[in-house]
């Protein structure tokens, strides 16, 4: 199985370089020495990850052909537009978004507030446009390994925070390098995610020893960790990390220190700048329907995602968790996560945009809904099964009664319907 198709580079310049997927051309970084115009290499979240020989290049690039092109015209069918139902007020404020001009407030707000089901299929329809017609038929896949449960914080909304009665396990370094090389070997992952709660017993050494293991298999290598020292971010990007996952959480600053407790907003924000500037791929979101957040709060988290300039805008439902003290709390609606990844679509349109598995959790079939509303990314889960039950960040996580196999047919399937490849996204 492949998550990746090659690309071959046609033109270098300093540190850039541009790829070419049978004639889509896409900038990426290079993280490579000895890299040449004309070689054929793998590239995730815009960093060139692993040179690959011209025939092996040659023969998956030949296996491929016929299928992109085919899934191009299924992605460009899929993306056509119908806006004859739309009302005049939200009309004027679509009309900006087609003419790639940004929104106010009170714009987003107004697509916030469409209820009438007919406009809001016409809304996510003009999302989905947007999505194609900034980046084709692109979408990343990675896979992620969730290596320990143990966490050091106390966040309301978390069903592994220090408090909760839980099972806990933690993956010894061995383990976690083994996990990977068999998500690397047996499914054609090229880029694996590497989360965990503020887990302290990985201490630097620990973390240095799987990335450097995980990145000579050529893959990129993807953090989520926690607020961890910036000296550590440093460290790890040192020695080959190349992309890091950190929410802000919420935006509201009041809400941020009643449910994230003994931290503080800017910490965290300050901590997400500081990684961005030392070179990663930033993926950084929100929880969408924390108790007492507004609609105004809601803009200002992808008012503050854009600020942070992430490459991924990663954000999803709250889903009460038994045993936390928000597991009474309601349901988000799918809709209002839809209406997120629309909006933020508009807002940011050339954002790679992270479909959760918290919004499959919410409603089988809602990640196909979130592709098709200006979603472009996704992840699977390679945890093995013994532990993925006990990863419970929130309860009924959707795919883990699944075979790690089972979920990757299933993704290949949605993908192949809706007619997206995984081409990288490049850099902008
Ligand atoms: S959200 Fe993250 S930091 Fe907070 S308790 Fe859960 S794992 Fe720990």
């Amino acid at each position: 199985m492949c998550y990746a198709i090659p690309a071959k580079v046609i033109k270098i310049k300093g540190l850039i370089a541009i790829v070419d997927y049978f004639g889509e051309k896409r900038k990426i970084l290079l993280d490579l020495d000895d890299i040449k115009v004309g070689d054929y290499v793998y590239a995730q979240g815009g960093i060139l990850v692993r040179k690959i020989p011209q025939e092996e290049a040659l023969i998956i690039l030949e296996a491929w052909k016929d299928i992109f092109l085919e899934l191009q015209k299924t992605d460009a069918a899929l993306s056509q537009l119908d806006q004859s139902q739309f009302s005049q007020n939200a009309l004027a404020v679509l009309q900006k978004v087609n003419l790639r001009k940004s929104l106010n407030q009170s714009e987003m707000k107004t697509l916030f507030e469409l209820e009438d089901l007919q406009e809001l299929s016409v809304l996510y329809e003009i999302a989905n446009h947007v999505r194609q017609r900034e980046h084709g038929n692109a979408c990343c896949i990675h896979g992620i390994i969730e290596f320990s449960n143990y966490c050091t914080n106390n966040c309301y909304y978390c069903g592994i925070r220090k408090d909760s009665a839980i099972q806990r396990y933690r993956m010894d370094v061995n383990e976690v390098i083994s996990v990977a090389k068999h998500a690397v070997d047996e499914y054609g992952f090229k880029a694996l995610v590497l989360q965990s709660g503020e887990d302290y017993w990985y201490d630097e050494k620990k973390l240095v020893e799987v990335v450097k293991a995980i990145r000579a298999m050529g893959v990129l290598v993807f953090l989520s960790i926690g607020s961890r020292d910036q000296a550590l971010y440093q460290k790890l990007y040192d020695v080959g990390a190349r992309a890091c996952l950190l929410r802000f959480e919420t935006s509201n600053e009041a809400l941020f220190d009643k449910l994230r407790p003994g931290t503080t907003l800017k910490d965290r924000v300050d901590l997400i700048k500081a990684i961005k500037k030392m070179g990663y791929v930033l993926a950084t979101g929100f929880i969408i329907g924390l108790p007492g957040a507004t609609l105004d709060d809601l803009i200002n988290d992808i008012l503050l995602t854009r600020y942070l300039m992430p490459d991924m805008y990663s954000f999803g439902p709250l889903i009460p968790t038994k045993g936390t003290p928000l597991a009474n709390c309601p349901m988000v609606s799918k809709e209002l996560v839809l209406k997120t990844i629309a909006v933020s679509r508009f807002v940011d349109s050339n954002a790679n945009i992270l479909v959760t598995t918290a919004l499959e959790t919410l409603e089988p079939g809602a990640k196909r809904e979130g592709l098709m509303g200006g979603a472009n990314s996704l992840m699977i889960n390679v945890t093995p099964a013994r532990y993925r039950d006990l990863y419970n960040i929130y309860d009924n996580k959707a795919g883990n009664e699944d075979s790690i196999n089972n979920n990757i047919q299933k993704t290949l399937e949605l993908l192949k319907s809706l007619g997206r490849a995984p081409t990288d996204l490049g850099v902008h």
